[in-house]
């Protein structure tokens, strides 16, 4: 393709997504082939002659379009949303078309730098505590997803835990004799969580090479943990001969978004400072921005790491997990290895910061367009007012649940534009019914998750395209579909 041919495709292609994103709505934000679909309409063969632009165009429609799920539509509200916009895009755009793996400072001194300058940035919009800022000896590092962040610091604490304990040792130990302790103190390691923490804390555990634990959390806390409850487990944990090395805390759990009581866990923390805490804020993170979420982050001072993920609520495409960490030596003490073709002069001098050593790939994407493009077009107060219209538009969907206190119960305190409810009589049955309605209805997407013991439907307000009108549709399809439920009983 020429750049003449690239100028003309790429024109009818933003042409396409434009039409894409102004008739969302004509689509059904779900898909209805049947699996396997795509094999059928494609050659087995990759083609053996070139094929023309306006083929593969076409393709898009006829082929890809059937099989997506519109994660855009202002119809999807389950999961939590994976953000898009304009500007987000042109990041992406931009960052393809310079394709720079930039693993050192040296590979373009404009992607580390740019990094850096963005996420304290960021680290500021949400009001983080001045140690996760690169002036000191924290920082932050833009991580493909949530769990990356986690394995990341997981393997940065185990490290750290291990260099501690054997620190704590005054016997000199050979080489040989340092890597076999080192074998036998990370065999003792436990990473925690709660029951309500999303699974990649476990599935973290299971790359690192350690245990994995979890703690159980009341309903009656709206299943957050509390300091009493993590002390007790890491006291039971070491009179087993077991070391709890990591907790990852949440401000928002996946199933409810509830937020972990950080004040109490504090507490537990000064007793027992080598457990690295871990905040994961994947989804609820960037409600940061509203002062009146700031009060969670004074806590952050006592924890090691913070992870939220732009791409979910804060406008800026996939990917886009945003890590801080205090001591950004942590990170490089553990991942840091330098064979000799990844050298110069300005790594060895220590004047520069190569983020191949903050994370666990080498190479990576130039990410921080697309965030500084976000963040400019916005603005923070741009960025405030679109949280705001989200958790406004959550409050109108909560007030009407509770004009049909008649049919349905919300189970967990509302948070950060999430509704968990069930219907009112036999609850599991009939909440899994009405769900099973909506979901073969194709009208709106919704999740459904078991809350403790509770079969509950989730309805998330957080999709850069919601409105009024979908937060009606949806609480209308769910009152249809509770009515119909109980009349068929009847
Ligand atoms: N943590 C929480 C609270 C989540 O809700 C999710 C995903 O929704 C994750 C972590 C994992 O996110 P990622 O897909 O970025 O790994």
């Amino acid at each position: 393709m020429t750049s003449g041919q690239f100028n003309s495709a790429a024109t009818e292609a933003i042409q396409d997504i434009t039409n894409y994103y102004d008739n969302i709505t004509d689509r059904p934000v779900l898909p209805s082939v049947a699996p396997g679909y795509l094999a059928k309409l494609l050659p087995t063969s990759p083609p053996t002659e070139a094929e023309s632009w306006d083929k593969i165009r076409a393709d898009m429609e006829s082929k890809i379009m059937p099989g997506m799920t519109h994660w855009q539509s202002p119809d999807f509200m389950a999961f939590f949303p994976a953000s898009s916009s304009y500007p987000g895009m042109m990041g992406e755009l931009w960052s393809a078309a310079l394709t720079v793996p930039a693993f050192n400072w040296l590979c373009s001194p404009a992607v580390t730098e740019l990094e850096t300058v963005v996420m304290d940035w960021v680290a500021q919009m949400l009001a983080l505590p001045e140690c996760f800022l690169s002036k000191g000896k924290g920082g932050g590092v833009i991580q493909g997803s949530a769990s990356e962040a986690i394995v990341t610091c997981m393997v940065a604490a185990r490290e750290r835990f291990v260099t501690r304990t054997l620190m704590k040792d005054d016997t000199v130990l050979t080489e040989e004799q340092k890597e076999d302790r080192s074998a036998e103190i990370r065999s003792k390691l436990v990473a925690l969580a709660t029951k309500h923490t999303h699974s990649s804390t476990h599935k973290g555990a299971n790359i690192a090479g350690t245990r994995f634990r979890s703690i159980d959390t009341q309903l009656s806390n709206a299943f957050a943990l509390q300091g009493h409850e993590l002390r007790a487990t890491i006291e039971k944990l070491k009179s087993q001969g077991l070391e709890p090395y990591f907790l990852t805390v949440s401000l928002g759990t996946t199933n409810t978004c509830a937020v972990d009581d950080f004040a109490t866990i504090a507490e537990v923390k000064k007793d027992y400072p080598d457990i690295w805490i871990h905040v994961d804020a994947a989804y609820a993170g960037v409600a940061l921005v509203l002062p009146e979420y700031q009060h969670y982050c004074k806590h952050f001072a006592s924890f090691d790491s913070f992870d939220t993920n732009m791409h979910k609520w804060l406008l800026t495409n996939f990917d886009a997990s945003c890590l801080f960490v205090q001591n950004r030596r942590d990170l490089t003490d553990a991942l840091s290895i330098t064979p000799a073709y990844l050298r110069n002069e300005f790594s060895d001098q220590g004047l520069v910061t190569d983020y191949r050593d903050w994370q666990i790939p080498l190479g990576r994407r130039f990410r921080a367009l697309k965030v500084w493009f976000v963040i400019r077009t916005w603005g923070v107060e741009g960025l405030k007012a679109h949280i705001q219209h989200h958790l406004k538009l959550s409050d109108l969907f909560n007030s009407l649940v509770g004009s049909r206190s008649d049919l349905f119960t919300i189970i967990t305190p509302p948070a950060f534009a999430l509704t968990v409810l069930t219907t009112l009589e036999k609850a599991n049955a009939n909440t899994k019914k009405v769900y099973e309605i909506i979901d073969q209805g194709k009208k709106v997407f919704l999740t459904s998750s078991l809350v403790g013991e509770a079969y509950a439907i989730r309805v998330v307000s957080a999709n850069p395209l919601a409105s009024e009108e979908g937060i009606r549709k949806v609480f209308g399809l769910l009152v249809e579909a509770a009515e119909q439920v109980l009349e068929d009983k009847a």
